[in-house]
């Protein structure tokens, strides 16, 4: 990553350059209290390549550390686990009370996600009902956009018009490895990260080196409550393809 937790700041941020400036060149005389930390998982991170002039120097977990969701990146660390004791009546409600809102929820994600397009909603909702997340024996509604925003990659040629600068994911913190995970008691607020990563060529998903940022995202329900005015374009293209798919 190029931007990471500062050193002796928890709420400030820390780019490789400004690192280097203020703690100097080589990461390895560089003692763990004045390494940048990961935002996610909050371990010490290196700096690689710090002065090759051909390698985009960036922050790295360092190997054999603890488990983060940031280094299981490079593939989807969520899907293929499917809920440990499902619950086909919760499903059936859950998803009955997601089709009666749909606006909420898709406007809930289209302020998550920048130029979220419909195909990027209505793949979401395929993925959705082939992961069953419907049958997590907790789940409750307030939670779904932010289910939903880890499903897929929201990648610049998938997004609106084609509008969205960075490749996006979105991840829960470490305590999270599967959404049934979701649930357990902790006594932190669960917390959530979109991670944007630059533009790559040739490259069918990020890795960690391209990843530019990681934002907290707040994990609220509010937007259950309110109006949500779409277009009618927008209205008659969900309700079809939920009637038809749902
Ligand atoms: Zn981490």
């Amino acid at each position: 990553m190029q931007e990471a937790l500062h050193p002796h700041h928890d709420n400030r941020s820390i780019t490789v350059d400004d690192h280097i400036l203020e703690f100097g060149n080589d990461s390895k005389k560089v003692a763990p209290p004045d390494r940048a930390r990961c935002p996610i998982c909050k371990q010490y991170l290196k700096i690689v390549s710090p002065s090759s002039p051909n390698t985009i120097k960036h922050f790295s977990h360092i190997s054999g550390g603890g488990w983060c969701p940031a280094k299981e990146i490079a593939k989807n660390p969520y899907l293929g686990l499917s809920a440990k004791s499902p619950d086909i009546e919760m499903a059936r409600r859950i998803k009955h009370a997601f089709a009666a809102n749909w606006q909420r929820h898709y406007d809930k994600l289209r302020s998550l996600v920048p130029y979220l397009s419909l195909d990027e909603f209505t793949e979401i909702l395929k993925i959705a009902n082939r992961e069953k997340i419907w049958y997590y024996k907790d789940i409750n509604e307030g939670v779904l956009p932010y289910i939903f925003a880890t499903l897929i990659d929201f990648t610049p040629d998938n997004s609106y018009k084609k509008s969205r600068k960075y490749w996006l994911c979105f991840l829960f913190d470490n305590t999270v490895r599967g959404y049934d995970d979701l649930w357990i008691y902790r006594d932190v607020p669960l917390k959530f990260w979109r991670a944007s990563f630059s533009k790559m060529k040739g490259k069918s998903r990020p890795k960690l080196d391209d990843l530019v940022r990681i934002t907290e995202v707040e994990i609220s329900d509010d937007f259950l409550k309110g109006d949500v005015p779409l277009n009618s374009y927008i209205e008659k293209y969900v309700s079809d393809w939920l009637a038809r798919n749902f």
